[in-house]
């Protein structure tokens, strides 16, 4: 796959730096997590960030939803610093965030970026000055912001003064098309207010999250249209397993090819027991699919047939993904670029060699009676035929020495 083949045209935002991530202008999209223990819970935040880290997140955002949270947030950071993990965090505030970073200096410090919900800073009168005290105390820290709108926690003075509006128009728009302009006008004047207050441009990023896919991409194309800040995407409650990947995929990949977006978060719902690492894996392989960014060596593998009886070439297409994961914190240093090589694991002779041809380095199976063995290509050339038990070691080996040759840093 070549990164340059169908150039997309990335909108110009502005760049916002938040520690040594840059997100928006032309930086690369960043992928970013957020994790799911109780940041109280030093250690096992600790554990989880790192995870997520090591698994590619550039950002992690951890809750900050209580006093006991707070306080733990430079624990947090200094536990990471020790461990040689700089991944930046995000501190997500609703309701008593304006308290929480006024009373706990050190959490406002510890923290890269704030996350703001300003359906979620106060109501009424309070509701200004709660957004300010953040805004004053972003502006203090020099750190940048994310408003971020959520579908469901708009702003409800906001709706009931734009559904009025609309009832007293001449021509009344659709409930729903006024509130998806109700996220774009929490957002954008929320944006507003916080320029005013002090926040330069820069610090800013949006985001206007919802569950539905349609809703969203209209949403962001509107945002996109009526300012130039940088831009968060994610569909908000996406969802468990292959319904959540597929609804965040089809949302996202609509408005990153129309150059819409500056980081993204799959805000996926764990299976009990699974990693939380599966959100980030999802946002890297959207992106790297696109021909956006390259983050691992990718292993093309054909869905198998009748013509392959024996699951010999699903367990060596996993083995190799799973194996390229695992080994890419320690390749990502010791050989630059590794990050776009093409692996092929194919069923049978149909396709097989074909496919194997076109990957950097691929094997094709033996299907059900074909003779038991293995051509493998680098480089479109046949190099060796495995056959036997050991067929998926030595394959590895394979991909290591094509590695060691081709990706060693001078
Ligand atoms: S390569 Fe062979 S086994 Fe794989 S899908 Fe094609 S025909 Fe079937």
């Amino acid at each position: 796959m070549s990164l340059m083949r169908f150039p997309i045209e990335r909108r110009q935002t502005q760049p916002v730096r938040i520690g040594r991530v840059v997100i928006g202008g032309q930086a690369p999209i960043v992928v970013q997590s957020m994790t799911n223990t109780d940041t109280a819970d030093i250690d096992d935040t600790v554990r989880q960030i790192t995870e997520l880290a090591r698994a590619g997140s550039e950002l992690v955002r951890i809750t900050v939803n209580h006093e006991s949270a707070a306080r733990a947030v430079p624990e947090i950071r200094a536990a990471l610093d020790a461990q040689g993990c700089d991944v930046p965090l995000v501190g997500d505030f609703h309701f008593n965030g304006h308290r929480l970073l006024t009373d706990y200096p050190a959490c406002a410090e510890a923290l890269a970026k704030y996350r703001i919900n300003p359906g979620n800073v106060g109501r009424g009168e309070k509701k200004d000055s709660q957004f300010a005290t953040m805004i004053e105390i972003a502006c203090r820290y020099d750190r940048p912001v994310r408003i971020g709108v959520n579908w469901g926690s708009l702003d409800p003075d906001l709706v009931v003064r734009m559904m009025d509006e609309n009832a007293r128009s001449a021509q009344p728009r659709e409930a729903d098309q006024v509130m998806r302009e109700a996220m774009v006008e929490s957002a954008i004047s929320s944006a507003a207010r916080a320029e005013q207050l002090g926040l330069p441009r820069d610090h800013i990023i949006l985001s206007c999250k919802m569950s539905g896919v349609q809703d969203l991409i209209a949403v962001y194309r509107m945002l996109a249209e009526r300012a130039d800040y940088a831009l968060h995407l994610g569909l908000t409650e996406a969802g468990m397993g292959s319904k959540g990947i597929v609804a965040s995929t089809a949302a996202l990949s609509v408005l990153l090819q129309e150059g819409i977006g500056d980081t993204i978060r799959i805000s996926l719902t764990p299976a009990p027991g699974e990693s939380r690492t599966r959100e980030v894996i999802v946002a890297q392989e959207i992106l790297q699919t696109m021909g956006l960014r390259s983050f691992a060596p990718m292993v093309t593998a054909c869905p198998g047939c009748g013509r392959t009886k024996s699951t010999t070439f699903q367990h060596l297409a996993q083995d190799i993904q799973t194996y390229l994961r695992e080994r890419m914190p320690e390749w990502r240093t010791r050989y630059p670029g590794v990050e776009t090589m093409q692996v092929a694991v194919m069923g049978c002779v149909v396709n097989g060699p074909g496919e194997s041809k076109q990957a950097n380095i691929g094997i094709s199976l033996p299907g059900t009676d074909e003779r038991p063995a293995a051509p493998v290509y680098v480089d479109g050339e046949k190099i060796a035929t495995l056959k036997g038990a050991g067929i998926a070691e030595q394959f590895k080996r394979m991909v290591d020495d094509y590695i060691e040759t081709h990706y060693r840093a001078p």
